[in-house]
């Protein structure tokens, strides 16, 4: 999570850097017609294949995002189907629970009865006994005192005996009869309350998996929020995207008419005066001037006194004129122009610049001076032609000139 996080904040950053970028990559209209430079375009589209790369490691977070979020439902939906479980559970032991009320009840209405059906006992006892003593001769002591002899005595005294008797036996059954539901009761309260403490653990069995549900139910929401920060950042960095798509089409567009604009001649012109014409390094591999280690050279070297004009090789519009910087500072001043041919030409090391970039140029016009800035070792013109963008040995085009080469004191004519 936290990993995931880092990378949402450098997102977010871009996303930012963004938009600080999209006021710039307005409508191209505002811009004049000769401030496009081919470096500019190459710069936008670098930042479009930085933001196609953004766009790619946002997606794949994306999908790392809806496979943490399908993992915490599958999660929930677990979670669920065990509570379902438990709360069928529970609701079985309820039944189980009132089945045992029922019958607790029909206990307690028996009891009820057999302690009703012993008071009407003893009722009818009490009952027996007044209305013998109000019949006077036949109360208990009427009856024992009232015998005229022992033998009637004692047959009196039997006959209470019976009637007591009987009672008591009357009574034992009912007190036993209760004893025995109240047993019964009991028992039966004793298997409810086991149910109640078995319904009891399920609940909190089932709490805990609810807290468990809750918990996802959090990290499902802050996983959503973060597939909706997500997924607006890429709705940006697509808008960003398309926005500078269409600003490079436009610069594109524009350059390329203001280069057609300028018909080039079918040769190129000797960029420096005609009898500068020897080379002390040519096109190609050979080693490097500074680190006499093997390097591949861009173009042709010619010496020259500083202050030396370098002049346009054809005519075309000047799409680069600055003091190199970064990879390409070991150029120092240089000129690059292009021509509708869908050549162009590169002169580096100059003293100064004569032209300014958007600038037309007609075929000899002077766009610099000869000079040592940059990656050099001595006042010289580096000159480069590209076709359609790759570089080519620069004498392909001067096979008519007769051209020399410096090797240390010697100076050898080409055989072009
Ligand atoms: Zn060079």
């Amino acid at each position: 999570m936290k990993k995931r996080w880092n990378k949402i904040r450098r997102l977010v950053c871009l996303a930012i850097i963004l938009s600080l970028v999209l006021p710039f990559a307005g409508p191209a209209t505002v811009l004049p017609a000769s401030a496009v430079t081919q470096a500019e375009i190459d710069a936008l589209k670098s930042d479009a294949s930085d933001l196609a790369s953004q766009k790619k490691e946002l997606q794949a977070q994306l999908n790392e995002v809806k496979a943490d979020k399908n993992e915490a439902l599958k999660q929930k939906q677990l979670l669920e189907e065990q509570i379902e479980v438990i709360r069928a559970e529970i609701s079985n032991i309820n039944r189980q629970i009132s089945t045992y009320e029922e019958l607790i009840g029909q206990k307690t209405q028996e009891l009820e009865q057999s302690e009703a059906q012993e008071q009407e006992q003893y009722e009818l006892f009490c009952s027996r006994v007044r209305a013998m003593e109000e019949e006077g001769e036949t109360s208990y002591w009427a009856i024992l005192f009232g015998s005229s002899d022992f033998s009637e005595l004692l047959d009196n005294y039997m006959m209470i005996e019976e009637i007591i008797e009987y009672d008591n036996s009357v009574m034992e059954a009912l007190v036993q009869l209760q004893e025995q539901v109240e047993q019964e009761r009991a028992e039966l309260e004793e298997a409810k309350a086991a149910l109640e403490e078995a319904k009891a653990k399920q609940q909190a069995a089932k709490t805990e998996l609810e807290t468990q549900e809750a918990e996802v139910d959090k990290v499902i929401a802050e996983i959503s929020s973060q597939e909706s920060q997500l997924k607006a950042m890429e709705a940006e960095l697509n808008r960003a995207a398309a926005a500078l798509d269409s600003q490079i089409k436009d610069l594109e567009r524009q350059m390329s008419a203001q280069i057609n604009n300028v018909p080039s001649e079918s040769g190129f012109l000797w960029p420096l005066a005609g009898n500068i014409n020897v080379l002390s390094s040519l096109y190609g591999s050979r080693p490097d001037p500074i680190t006499g280690r093997a390097d591949n050279h861009t173009g042709i070297d010619v010496p020259a006194s500083r202050g030396t004009p370098i002049y346009a090789a054809k005519s075309g519009v000047v799409i680069t004129s600055v003091y190199g910087s970064g990879s390409s500072w070991s150029y120092g001043n240089y000129v690059v122009v292009s021509h509708s041919d869908g050549t162009s030409t590169l002169y580096a090391h100059m003293s100064s610049r004569a032209v300014s970039k958007g600038q037309t140029v007609k075929q000899g016009d002077v766009v610099g001076y000869v000079g040592t800035t940059g990656r050099s070792t001595g006042n010289h013109l580096h000159f480069e032609i590209r076709v359609n963008g790759s570089r080519v040995d620069p004498l392909n085009y001067f096979k008519d000139k007769t051209l020399y080469y410096r090797s240390g004191s010697q100076k050898v004519p080409l055989d072009l």
